[in-house]
C-alpha cells in the first residue's frame, strides 16, 4: 500500500514516528465506529506538492464532527497546518492524506461522551485507486445488492467510519464477482453513489449526478466536477436517477479524491455507450487533471501550495 516511505505521522498535535503512531485496543473507535475522517489528495506540481481543495475537505470534516456532538480539540486552522506540516515532514512530492477524529481511550460504554476526541493525520503514497488503467479504460461494475443507508439511520452527509461498514458489504460482493466496484441503491430503489465514490451519468450532453438526498457523501470531487463542467459549459443537475436509467447512458463515470474521475465501460454486463470511455468524460478528466497538476491556471483557487521549511526537515 506504499506504507514503506511513511516517516511521520500527526497525533494528537504532534509529530510521531510511523513505528509509534499506535493505539489501544480499548480505543472506543475500534468497537463503535465512532470516528469522522476525510480522504485529501496532494499532488506534484512544478512548483511543488499542493494539496487539492484542503478548506473543503476540512469544512467537510467539521462538519461530520458537529453532526456526531464531536468538538475536535483543534481549530481549522491549526488543522491546515498540521496537514501540511505532515506531508512536508515526509518529504511527499504527491501523497493521499488521512486525517481521523475519533473518540479514544477511556471506557467502553456504547455512550462515547466520556471518551477524548483524539485526531490523527496520515499519509502515504497512493496511486489509482481503482487500477493504473482504469482512468483511461474504463471500469466494470455492478450494482449492489446492499442498499445504502436509509437517511435516518446513518447520516451520509457525515464522513463517519461507520459508514464504511455498509461501503465493505457493497466492495467485497463487487470484487468476489468479478467487479471492480458496486454501485448502491438508496432505500427507495434510486441510485445513490459507489462504495467510495459518487456517480455522474451523461445524456444527450447533459449530466446528472444523485441529489444529496439519495444517501450520498457531499463529496469534493463531484463538487469539483459540477463546477468545472458548468464552467466548460455543459448543464448539470442533481436528479434522481432510476436504476435502469444507467444502462441506457451515453456515459457514466465515477468521482472521488481515490477514483478521481473513472470512466464506467459496462455495469452488471451491460455495456454502457460505446463500452469505453466517453468524449465528455475524457473532456472532463483532461481539464481536471490540468487543474490539480498545475498545468493550467488554478482559476478557482483550489490549491494550497505545501510551503518549504528547512526546519521542518531537520
Ligand atoms: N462517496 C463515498 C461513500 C466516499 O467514500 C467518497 C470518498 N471520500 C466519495 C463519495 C467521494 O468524495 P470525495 O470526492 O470528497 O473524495
Amino acid at each position: 500500500m506504499g506504507f514503506e516511505d511513511v516517516k511521520k505521522l500527526w497525533m494528537n498535535g504532534r509529530l510521531v514516528d510511523f513505528a509509534d503512531a499506535k493505539v489501544h485496543v480499548f480505543t472506543h473507535v475500534i468497537h463503535y465506529g465512532s470516528g469522522v475522517f476525510e480522504g485529501i489528495r496532494c499532488y506534484k506540481t512544478a512548483r511543488g506538492p499542493a494539496v487539492f481543495r484542503l478548506n473543503e475537505h476540512t469544512e467537510r470534516l467539521y462538519n461530520s464532527a458537529h453532526i456526531y456532538r464531536m468538538e475536535i480539540p483543534f481549530t481549522r486552522d491549526e488543522f491546515k497546518a498540521a496537514v501540511l506540516d505532515t506531508i512536508r515532514a515526509n518529504e511527499f512530492d504527491a501523497c493521499y492524506i488521512r486525517p481521523l477524529a475519533y473518540r479514544g481511550f477511556q471506557s467502553l460504554g456504547v455512550n462515547p461522551f466520556p471518551c477524548p476526541v483524539d485526531v490523527f493525520i496520515g499519509v502515504w503514497k497512493w496511486g489509482k485507486y481503482l487500477g493504473p488503467e482504469a482512468v483511461e479504460q474504463g471500469v466494470d461494475v455492478c450494482v449492489s445488492s446492499w442498499t445504502r443507508m436509509a437517511p435516518n439511520t446513518f447520516p451520509a452527509m457525515a464522513k463517519t467510519t461507520a459508514n464504511y461498514a455498509n461501503s465493505q458489504l457493497v466492495k467485497m460482493e463487487a470484487l468476489v464477482n468479478g467487479y471492480s466496484e458496486g454501485i448502491v441503491l438508496d432505500v427507495d430503489g434510486y441510485v445513490s453513489e459507489g462504495s467510495g465514490e459518487n456517480i455522474f451519468i451523461v445524456r444527450g450532453g447533459k449530466l446528472l449526478t444523485p441529489p444529496l438526498g439519495a444517501s450520498v457523501l457531499p463529496g469534493v470531487t463531484r463538487d469539483s466536477v459540477i463546477t468545472i463542467a458548468r464552467d466548460l459549459g455543459y448543464e448539470v443537475q442533481e436528479a434522481s436517477i432510476p436504476r435502469e436509467m444507467l444502462y441506457i447512458s451515453d456515459e457514466v463515470f465515477f468521482t472521488g479524491t481515490a477514483a478521481e474521475i473513472t470512466p464506467i465501460r459496462s455495469i452488471d454486463k451491460i455495456k454502457i455507450g460505446e463500452g469505453k470511455r466517453g468524449s465528455v468524460t475524457e473532456r472532463l478528466q483532461k481539464e481536471f487533471f490540468a487543474i490539480v497538476n498545475g498545468t493550467i491556471e488554478d482559476r478557482f483557487a483550489w490549491l494550497t501550495p505545501v510551503p518549504v521549511s528547512v526546519a521542518a526537515k531537520s
